[in-house]
């Protein structure tokens, strides 16, 4: 199809580099409906193409109508420093053959840097909320000419926080803009009050459910215990080294450093990502992960959203992530643009419901995957005895039919038992004594053996 929309030829010739021959299922969907003009609701698979899917048409248009343009024509925003690079990179690819320039403008890297950046008058601008909305609050730039609007990973990005951020930029933009919204879901309640806001009549293109797995990604689970258990798992995994590419993912910050600390301690060679490194150190873990001079990264979920890093083949779920679309997110590092991948995901006894939650909401079916000489004591949750009432039933009616009998039949008073134990007074008080006792030896003296009252012994 990509031949079929007459594409410019500075486009062609860079789809061809980059080996794009046939669009994807989002690319044929979104391409045509933007070379058209509408505003756009994208909700697609994680991995799916959606990159290019809104590139393609904005370059193509920028190519197309090429008067002399002193503002950005387009801005991208994307909720991690790291997507920006990536999409940053992307642009790069896809216009190296023209005139036209792009950069990422993010958190972390020197504002006067960016602010020369702008001097040179990008078309494109590919930048996190925050930082861009500095750069206008400051004057570095305007958006008043601006064409295209897009904001991808929308939901991530409400979630984030930057609502307010998005909207001041959103504002500044020029009304007749064209506003471009890829998300993996479309019915957050966050989404759904900011689209009327930044919207225009948009056409909506559902591709994805957010929370359906990728069907190429063999799913499995390995039971584990506890941390040290599971720390275990992870080096015989990793020890195995039949492997390209590995991202760990854990909760937190704290436990990326410690995982890796303690990786490094038993000889595997690993990288660390998570949101309080320096951007520095963020990129050159990227970039090493990138030029396959890592095979092994722990990261938070910060590298979970629209990362793609081609040759991961492994992604191991460390920790259980809090929600299903944060697992199909995590998952969906791996089994990128049709390849195939192997999702492993280590689930502890507490990790049991959300394991359950995963299978039903993603449609997924979990191999469960042992490791001889590990296995974890913890074997799942104890099977409810089917036959749990039955046999109870059973003991209520043994017990009954016990006490039928006559000869167990047994009735103890209270008089008869209270004074068991107590000294007797060696008096021959009659009503002390009991009618058939074996107390007394007959010398007058009394022996009293301590034994529970038996209406046996009074039989
Ligand atoms: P994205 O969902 O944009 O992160 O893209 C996922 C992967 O698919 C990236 O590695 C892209 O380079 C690749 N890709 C995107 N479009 C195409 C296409 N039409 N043909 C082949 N690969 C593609």
């Amino acid at each position: 199809m990509f031949p079929e929309l007459e594409l410019h030829q500075c486009l062609t010739k860079a789809l061809e580099l980059k080996g794009f021959n046939e669009p994807t299922e989002v690319q044929s969907a979104a391409v045509p409906a933007t070379l058209e003009g509408k505003d756009l609701l994208v909700s697609a698979e994680t991995g799916s193409g959606k990159t290019a899917a809104f590139l393609i048409p904005i370059i193509q248009k920028m190519l197309v109508d090429d008067t002399p343009k002193n503002g950005v024509r387009a801005v991208i925003l994307t909720p991690t420093r790291e997507l920006a690079r990536q999409i940053e990179k992307h642009a790069k690819e896809l216009i190296k053959f023209s005139r036209l320039l792009a950069h990422a403008i993010t958190g972390g890297d020197d504002f006067k840097y960016q602010r020369s950046l702008f001097r040179k008058n990008p078309e494109i601008i590919v930048a996190t909320p925050g930082r861009l909305k500095e750069h206008l609050e400051k004057g570095s730039i305007d958006f008043a000419d601006l064409e295209f609007l897009v904001l991808d990973e929308a939901d991530r990005m409400l979630d984030m926080g930057f609502t307010e951020d998005v909207m001041i930029i959103a504002d500044s933009c020029r009304a007749e803009r064209q506003t471009l919204l890829y998300s993996a879901t479309l019915d957050g309640r966050k989404l759904q009050h900011a689209i009327p806001l930044l919207l225009n009549e948009p056409e909506t293109i559902a591709l994805s459910s957010p929370t359906q797995a990728n069907e190429s990604i063999v799913q499995q689970i390995i039971l584990t215990d506890d941390e040290r258990h599971k720390t275990l798992l992870l080096l015989r995994l990793l020890e195995k080294g039949n492997y390209r590419k590995v991202i760990v993912f854990t909760n937190t910050k704290i436990q990326t450093s410690k995982l890796a600390g303690w990786l490094r301690y038993k000889d595997i060679h690993c990288g660390v990502l998570h949101g309080d490194m320096t951007q520095d150190g963020r990129n050159e873990e990227m970039a090493r992960m990138r030029n396959g001079k890592l095979k092994v990264l722990i990261a938070t979920d910060v590298a979970a959203r629209g990362l793609d890093v081609k040759g991961i083949d492994i992604v191991i779920n460390f920790d259980m992530p809090y929600s299903v679309e944060d697992f199909v997110h995590r998952t969906g590092r791996t089994a990128r643009a049709g390849a195939s991948g192997l999702a492993i995901t280590f689930v502890a006894a507490r990790d049991w419901n959300m394991k359950a939650k995963i299978e039903r909401e993603a449609g997924i079916k979990f191999e469960q995957e042992i490791l001889k000489g590990i296995e974890a004591k913890y074997k799942g949750p104890k099977k409810l005895k089917s036959s749990g009432k039955a046999a109870s039933t059973k003991k209520r009616d043994d017990d009954k039919s016990k006490k039928t009998k006559p000869k167990e039949r047994t009735k103890v008073r209270h008089r008869d038992t209270k004074n068991i134990g107590k000294r007797r007074k060696p008096t021959g008080q009659k009503d002390e004594a009991p009618k058939t006792g074996k107390f007394g030896d007959g010398s007058g003296a009394f022996s009293f053996k301590k034994k529970a009252y038996n209406p046996d012994d009074d039989a």
